[in-house]
This record gives C-alpha cells, sequence and structure tokens, in this order.
C-alpha cells in the first residue's frame, strides 16, 4: 500500500489495476423506452433471503477493497486508513463506478453516521475495538434514536441508562431502526438523568446488538419490503467503555450523527436520487402527452429545480472539502431532494393516471408505483420537511423561532 504522499495520479494507476483484477467492467446498459430495468423503487422491496444474500455479498466486497487500501481512503492509519484527501476518496468512488461491484447501502448509515461519530466521541478503547471493522465491512451499524414518542422532538425521548457498577443498564424501545435486521452494534441515545432539562440528561453508547436482552421487530412498509424495524431492550448490559462522550452530554453527540445524517442523504449519498429528466421526457413521449403544454411546463420545472439542488449539493461539499463542518445547508439540501421527489410523483401521476394502479405488464408504467409510495418515507427519514423548513427558517434566514406550544397544565 502506497503512502500519504501518492498523487491522484499514481493512485488512479493503483485504484485501476485492483479493479480489473477483481471486478468486470459495467456493460453498458441500453437506454430508451422499454429497455433494461423499469424499477425505480426508493426502499428496498426484498425478501430477507435477497437482503441476507446481498449484505453477504456487499461484506465480502468491501473486504477486499479495504485490504487493498481503499476502504477509508480518508481515515487515520490507526484504523486501517490511508490519511488521503476527500479528492482521493472521489477519484476511487469514480473509478469503482465503472465496475459491476455490489452496492454500498448496506453500508449507508454506519459508515456515514456511526462511524464518524465514533470517530468523534467513543474511548479509544472502543475505536479499537470497531472503527477497522466497520470500514472493512466485518460488522454493520445503525441509528437506534427515534422512540414511538421521540421522532422530531428528538430529546423527548424516555429509554433509559442506569449505571451498575462499571456496566449501564439499557431498557426501552427504538422504532424506525433502518436494517436492525442485520447490524451488529447501534448507535444509541439514553435518557442517564430524568432530573435534568430533556436536552442535558441524555447520553450515547454503542450497544451491541447480539447481547441478551435487544429484540428486533421487522416493520412493513407500505411499499411492500421491511427495511426497518421496531427495537425493544430489556436490562441490556453495556459496558461504561463504550459510552459516547460525556454522560449527560449526549445531545452533543445526537448532533454530531445528525449533521452527518443530513449530508449524505441531501449531498445525494444514500442511494436516493431523484429520477433522470431524460427518463420522465421518455415517458411523456410513451404516453403520447408530449404536446400536452402544461405537463411540458412541470418537466421543465424538475429538470431546473434538480439543477439547482444539485448545485446546492456541490457548494455543501466544497464546504466540508474546506474542512468546515455540514451546516443548515445540508437540511437545505434534504428539503430540496424530496422537494424534487414531490414534483416528480405529482409529474408521473399526471401522466399515468389508472396505470400506476393495477399492473397490467406495461413496461415503465405500473413500476412507478413503487416510488410513489416511497415518497412520504423520504420526506419524514433524517428529519421531516416541516422540520428540515424551521431549521432553514431560523438558522439560515435569521426568523423568530417556532412559537412553542405552552406546556399543558398539571392534570389536564
Ligand atoms: C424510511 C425511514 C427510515 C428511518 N430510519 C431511522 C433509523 O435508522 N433510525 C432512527 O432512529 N430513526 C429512523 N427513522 C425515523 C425518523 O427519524 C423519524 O420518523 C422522524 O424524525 C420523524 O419523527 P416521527 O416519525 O416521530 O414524527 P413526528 O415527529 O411525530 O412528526 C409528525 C408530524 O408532525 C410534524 N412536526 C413535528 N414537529 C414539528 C414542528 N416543530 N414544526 C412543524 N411540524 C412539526 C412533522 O413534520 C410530521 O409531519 C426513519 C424514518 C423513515 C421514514
Amino acid at each position: 500500500m502506497a503512502d500519504s504522499t501518492i498523487s491522484e495520479q499514481d493512485f488512479a494507476a493503483e485504484a485501476t489495476a485492483f479493479l480489473e483484477a477483481n471486478a468486470k467492467p459495467k456493460q453498458k446498459e441500453e437506454a430508451g423506452w422499454g429497455k433494461g430495468s423499469d424499477k425505480v423503487a426508493l426502499f428496498a422491496e426484498k425478501t430477507r433471503e435477497e437482503e441476507q444474500a446481498e449484505v453477504a455479498e456487499a461484506k465480502a466486497w468491501r473486504q477486499q477493497f479495504f485490504d487493498a487500501g481503499f476502504g477509508w481512503i480518508t481515515g487515520p492509519k490507526a484504523y486501517g486508513g490511508r490519511e488521503l484527501s476527500s479528492s482521493y476518496e472521489r477519484l476511487w468512488q469514480s473509478l469503482e463506478a465503472k465496475y459491476d461491484t455490489p452496492g454500498g447501502s448496506t453500508f449507508g448509515i454506519g459508515l456515514g453516521m456511526v462511524a464518524p461519530t465514533i470517530l468523534a466521541h467513543a474511548t479509544d478503547h472502543a475505536k479499537d475495538l470497531y472503527l477497522r471493522k466497520l470500514y472493512r465491512g466485518d460488522m454493520v451499524a445503525c441509528q437506534l434514536f427515534s422512540e414511538p414518542v421521540a421522532g422530531s422532538d428528538l430529546a423527548g425521548l424516555q429509554t433509559k441508562a442506569e449505571l451498575d457498577g462499571d456496566e449501564w443498564i439499557v431498557t426501552g424501545q427504538k422504532v424506525w431502526t433502518s436494517g436492525a435486521q442485520y447490524s451488529d452494534i447501534g448507535e444509541i441515545i439514553c435518557r442517564t438523568d430524568p432530573s435534568l432539562p430533556k436536552h442535558k440528561g441524555l447520553t450515547g453508547f454503542i450497544v451491541d446488538m447480539h447481547a441478551p436482552g435487544v429484540e428486533v421487530r421487522p416493520l412493513r412498509q407500505m411499499t411492500g419490503g421491511a427495511s426497518f424495524n421496531e427495537v425493544f431492550f430489556n436490562e441490556v448490559r453495556v459496558p461504561d467503555d463504550h459510552r459516547l462522550g460525556d454522560v449527560n452530554q449526549g445531545w452533543t453527540v445526537a448532533l454530531t450523527t445528525l449533521m452527518n445524517e443530513r449530508a449524505s442523504i441531501g449531498g445525494g449519498g444514500g442511494g436516493v436520487s431523484t429520477m433522470g429528466a431524460s427518463r420522465l421526457a421518455d415517458l411523456l413521449k410513451a404516453m403520447g402527452k408530449q404536446d400536452d403544454a402544461v405537463l411540458r411546463q412541470k418537466l421543465a420545472d424538475i429538470y431546473i429545480n434538480t439543477q439547482v439542488a444539485r448545485f446546492t449539493g456541490l457548494r455543501a461539499m466544497e464546504k466540508i472539502k474546506a474542512g468546515q463542518l455540514p451546516g443548515p445547508e445540508m437540511s437545505i439540501g434534504k428539503l430540496a431532494l424530496t422537494n424534487n421527489m414531490s414534483r416528480t410523483s405529482r409529474f408521473v401521476e399526471q401522466v399515468l393516471g389508472a396505470r400506476i394502479l393495477a399492473d397490467t405488464g406495461e413496461w415503465g408504467t405500473y413500476a412507478w408505483a413503487e416510488f410513489i409510495l416511497g415518497v412520504p418515507g423520504m420526506r419524514v427519514a433524517g428529519g421531516t420537511d416541516e422540520v428540515m423548513k424551521n431549521i432553514v427558517g431560523e438558522r439560515v434566514l435569521g426568523l423568530p423561532k417556532e412559537p412553542q406550544p405552552e406546556p399543558r397544565p398539571a392534570g389536564a
């Protein structure tokens, strides 16, 4: 493996040689109406068997490219990284994209959100235990934040952790936990001091998802698949050296994860994107509606807004590249993405009409139902549209704070 002074040219040659030896170049998919796959789903709609096979394949590929020096290009050498700048990471991604390799969605939450939090807040012992394994694909991590009564108001969460010697005992329920069914560890935020104001009595931990007392129950979504879960914790023991940050400082830990979450969703990661305008234009023509002035205008609107979102995303990425923290731009990015998905949904509904209600077998028509049914989930995941608007209003535009409802009088 080369050192951190390698030129981009030499790095690209090294990466290409590895890819040539270990993966097949992508076959150019036939483009145009009726050609290739018509799948446009936003969420994974797989059976458990298909999912397990995909996870195993993704892990094997990650292990292979980590061992060759491409698994954590920007990371510290102590954990198997190469300490190169993010331009090398982008170079690797652009080269890998030319080859047919297993997708990385299995690791989206673990590497996009949990691992950066571990790096920022975990004990040295926990960093040694987990960082290398996460980036090598030996382990998968999930995010255990939301609860039945704490989503947007995350600081209202109730799962408790109580200190017992040098261990914490965790009891409570989390919900909407994506990927918990195949995760080995989770980042959990618990209430450790109920007497403190709600943002102040929280602490973050790394919890072993295979520990006694952890129960994962799948939740089926309206699109058919079951990509997230309820997770129950019944007196689960967590060693104190698995704490993230200081006791009762969990809100700072949660914010680190949430900023990275918005960056990975709004920045175009996370396996989601709006459909290309050319695909929508093909749909319009195939349905014989290319002369409909209103639909043409809507298509132009989608194209313009997608381009604006792309440039906003690039601007935010440049900020990160310059060493600044992802900030409110990520909320704008997330909002722009879901607004464009909603525009696309409404356009497709108008173009296809009844064709999205029943599967006639016609290529590229009923397939859109999975996209349309997935959009509401995207508008909620990672912070709802309304919450993103509040953040943009208050922190970007400097508008007055959202009025808080009066606390309910005692006994009401
Ligand atoms: C696909 C998907 C994957 C997810 N994966 C995970 C995961 O892996 N881990 C995890 O911890 N969580 C996950 N979540 C949960 C997600 O973070 C929450 O659903 C989200 O934070 C919203 O919380 P809630 O569902 O409790 O809705 P609520 O917070 O109850 O909101 C209900 C409605 O009220 C509105 N609202 C709430 N507060 C305000 C306000 N102040 N101003 C204006 N409107 C408001 C909301 O916009 C929404 O329309 C996932 C969710 C989805 C859809």
